[in-house]
């Protein structure tokens, strides 16, 4: 696989870009180009989710990977997400269920017509190798009636003692070879090498390694990245289809090259219409981020001088920061091990202790809540880390709500108002410490 270079600074439509956004674009068109071809190529090809996937066992059998989450994302970056919502409502599914599940199910019934415009191939394989969200299995059980293509459940324990044990691993493992490896050999006809995961997986480390550097970049003053708005470009690559490719690493190494000249210039984050001014605040933000406003949305923020420092979001696809990498002399316990560390499989209090630690390491103002309508994985138990992450730092906290990729759960005002309201409870926590000093 190749990678296009892209001129240092792109600007697409009326949209600033960092050279690295630009090349994340292209990356991601391609793949999308990958699996329109399949039927002509032959390639086989297998729905699976960005948690927890096994994007270098899938390389294994020469499969392709079809992330129907990012489809749904692309699809509300478009706006094209709220009418197959709404036709998947028509359907007879109800208000509640994930906008991710209606948006791709209104898009299949629609011609299934991928983000480059060309239709999306039929799976060859349902791959379900996170269980964290029950919507998932649901998700598949439909595509399942669908396709009727070979399924594979992959079963993560939920980390609900807030530990990783040998049994579960052991549990993981064992699945993997006793079920997800013959189907794979089966679907594919391909016979598996270890060896050749092995490979994959010391590709992956390298550039995991590159990817917790970017993200921790935001410990700098200013930060010369945003975490949240600017991290969802930043983990596109390593949580969708190119973990355990030389594209991958070429990506991180290029990302890294990009934030250490922002900080040898002591920039800040580039921001749709530019360098962001002066940062005034520094954020950790807890849930996904709307998208189908994404720029609008992003815009309250550094309209206001506001940066995320570190995010949970970008965590969903594995977490990676407190030194998990995938490890090529234990390939399987290592698969294992991922989907068990994927943010969402974590506990109550280990998602309280990350943020609080999140909010001091990256020195914060405080802790800002997006609630997602429609997400559970998330949403449960927000307010309640919202108030143990407020007592524990002395930071303020806010709460807002949107949704993933329904517009009609967008509301710009409440969402600028709330935002206001807390930059401005930030300034007065400031100086209320500058008084008390
Ligand atoms: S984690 Fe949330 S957004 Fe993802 S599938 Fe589950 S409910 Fe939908």
């Amino acid at each position: 696989m190749t990678i296009i270079t892209t001129p240092k600074k792109a600007v697409a439509e009326d949209v600033i870009k960092d050279a690295s956004m630009a090349k994340q674009k292209e990356m991601m068109a391609q793949h999308f180009d990958r699996l329109s071809d399949a039927p002509a190529t032959g390639a086989k090809v297998a729905s699976t989710f960005v948690p927890g996937n096994l994007n270098e066992l899938i390389m294994c059998f020469d499969i392709v990977n079809n992330l129907p989450e990012v489809n749904a994302i692309q699809m509300g970056l478009r706006k094209q997400s709220g009418g197959y919502v709404m036709e998947a409502e028509k359907h007879g599914h109800s208000e509640d269920v994930c906008t991710y599940v209606k948006s791709d199910l209104g898009m299949m019934t629609k011609g299934n017509i991928g983000p480059n415009g060309r239709p999306l191939p039929n799976p060859d394989v349902l791959l379900l190798s996170y269980t964290g969200c029950f919507t998932f299995l649901k998700w598949f059980e439909l595509l399942r009636e669908q396709y009727k293509c070979e399924t594979i459940m992959f079963h993560t324990p939920y980390m609900g003692d807030g530990k990783i044990t040998k049994e579960m691993i052991d549990y993981m493992v064992k699945q993997l070879k006793t079920e997800v490896i013959p189907k794979l050999e089966r679907v594919s006809g391909v016979k598996f090498d270890i060896d050749r995961l092995r490979e994959y997986l010391k590709k992956s480390q390298k550039a995991e390694d590159n990817l917790v550097w970017s993200l921790q970049s935001a410990r700098n003053k200013p930060s010369p990245i945003d975490a949240y708005f600017g991290g969802i470009y930043y983990i596109g690559p390593i949580f969708g289809a190119f973990r355990g490719t030389d594209d991958a690493i070429e990506y991180y190494n290029f990302l890294r090259a990009e934030i250490e000249e922002r900080v040898k210039q002591g920039k800040g984050p580039l921001t749709p219409d530019g360098d962001m001014g002066k940062e005034r605040y520094r954020l950790v933000v807890e849930g996904p981020p709307n998208y189908t406003h994404f720029r609008q949305f992003w815009k309250m923020f550094y309209d206001e001088g506001a940066v995320v420092v570190a995010s949970s979001y970008t965590k969903v696809g594995g977490t990676y920061d407190f030194g998990f990498r995938h490890d090529p002399a234990k390939p399987l316990e290592s698969l294992a091990e991922y989907c068990l560390n994927v943010y969402t499989n974590r506990n109550l209090p280990m998602r309280v202790d990350m943020l609080e630690n999140y909010v001091n390491e990256y020195e914060a103002d405080g802790l800002l809540i997006n609630s997602i309508k429609s997400c559970n994985s998330f949403s449960a138990g927000q307010l309640l880390m919202m108030r143990e992450v407020e007592k524990r730092t002395g930071k303020p906290a806010a709460f807002i709500e949107t949704d993933l990729v329904d517009p009609r759960y967008f509301s710009a005002a409440n969402v600028k108002n709330r935002l206001e309201s807390y930059f401005q409870m930030i300034e007065q926590k400031r100086a209320g410490a500058r008084s008390a000093a």
